[in-house]
């Protein structure tokens, strides 16, 4: 160590004292809800050494492999014409070097295509059929993702969708504006059904179910890595893709400060690049906490902080701190949690909000 590097790790552990954080580093592991199973799994792979980034990926795994999980991998629900489409991102710390892949249709596990997007290729992103043709060189079975669950959910949508005057992906989104008076157009189409019935059904219509894994994982040495996998918004436009495999949004790490990454709207995440603003922030002297909850500040202020407008989204941003501070932050109050292993068993904690 020269006097230098001396000097500069006296000055790290003072800034550190100043900000309350520990100094040193853990064996951590913070997921989506969905996570308990990865979380452990990566605890037990950090536990035995394993780097942190095949840790967070063995752990998403069992959830991609998962085929009564509709939201990750095998048995997501599908897009508007039938198929699931799998977006994935993942990033090493120690490295600083990323790979994701989107709208994946026959590799089951994503996250592990897109660590090889990431270790053999020269580039960061693969796309569509050339991703799918990337997993079979790489030597991944070409393999349906849909379950006769899923199969039979998208036939339900499919139905309700008959009248074309009801919600479409097509069309101005959810960020053009507040919906203007929606159930007086959806009473004259079905003018016997009941106010409240309708309210429900429009309240589906408008928000396709979602749901994702992100896993993000520190180990005794300071090393980060982190990893997110969906199959995105359900009844998506085919091509869709959300937040979850975009750098910056979906997933960021930078194991000089922290890591984040998001669950939920992926629209609103991409256009705040969400997790690399949490990491921002961390960087900048904000606690886990308070770095997320800014990330949701700034999505709410681009709905004009208008509650009813908002009502539509629901978004989390999960945040680890490279000295084991963590938390995960949600919009709405509610029951919202995440799965936390710090070297026992994996357990639940609730989330922070943003709005009542
Ligand atoms: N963020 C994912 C997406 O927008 C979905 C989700 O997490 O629920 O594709």
């Amino acid at each position: 160590m020269t006097r230098r590097d001396v000097f500069l790790s006296g000055a790290a552990l003072a800034c550190a004292a100043q900000s309350g954080r520990a100094a040193a580093p853990r064996n951590i592991c913070i997921s989506s809800a969905n996570g308990l199973r990865a979380t452990q799994r990566a605890m037990d792979l950090l536990k035995q050494g394993a780097d942190t980034l095949d840790a967070v990926i063995a752990g998403v795994n069992i959830q991609e492999l998962d085929p009564e999980d509709t939201s990750v991998g095998y048995g997501g629900l599908p897009n508007e014409e039938g198929y699931a489409e799998l977006d994935a991102s993942v990033m090493h710390g120690p490295t600083r070097r990323c790979g994701s892949v989107a709208a994946v249709r026959s590799c089951r596990t994503p996250s592990k295509l897109a660590k090889l997007v990431m270790e053999q290729t020269d580039h960061i992103m693969l796309v569509g059929p050339n991703a799918d043709r990337f997993a079979v060189e790489m030597g991944f079975p070409a393999e349906s993702l849909e379950t006769e669950k899923s199969r039979l959910a998208w036939l339900v949508w499919k139905q309700s969708m008959r009248d074309k005057a009801g919600h479409s992906n097509w069309g101005p989104g959810l960020d053009s504006g507040p919906p203007a008076k929606p159930l007086a157009g959806l009473k004259k189409i079905f003018p016997h059904a009941d106010d409240d019935l309708l309210a429900w059904a429009y309240q589906k219509a408008l928000h396709p179910p979602t749901g994702t894994i992100n896993c993000l994982a520190l180990n005794t040495k300071g090393e980060m890595s982190g990893t997110t996998t969906t199959s995105g918004m359900a009844w998506k436009i085919p091509g869709r893709v959300g937040d979850s495999p975009i750098i910056g949004a979906g997933v960021y790490v930078d194991q000089d400060v922290g890591a984040a990454g998001s669950t939920g709207r992926g629209e609103e995440n991409i256009r705040i690049a969400g997790a690399h603003t949490v990491v921002e922030n961390m960087r900048h002297g904000m606690s886990p906490k308070d770095a997320g909850l800014d990330a949701l500040k700034r999505i709410a202020r681009n709905f004009k902080n208008d509650k009813d407008w908002l009502k539509a989204v629901d978004i989390q941003f999960y945040a680890l701190r490279n000295d084991g501070e963590y938390a995960a932050v949600t919009l709405w109050k509610g029951n919202a949690r995440f799965a936390v292993n710090d070297g026992g068993q994996s357990r639940h904690e609730p989330c922070a909000w943003l709005l009542d």
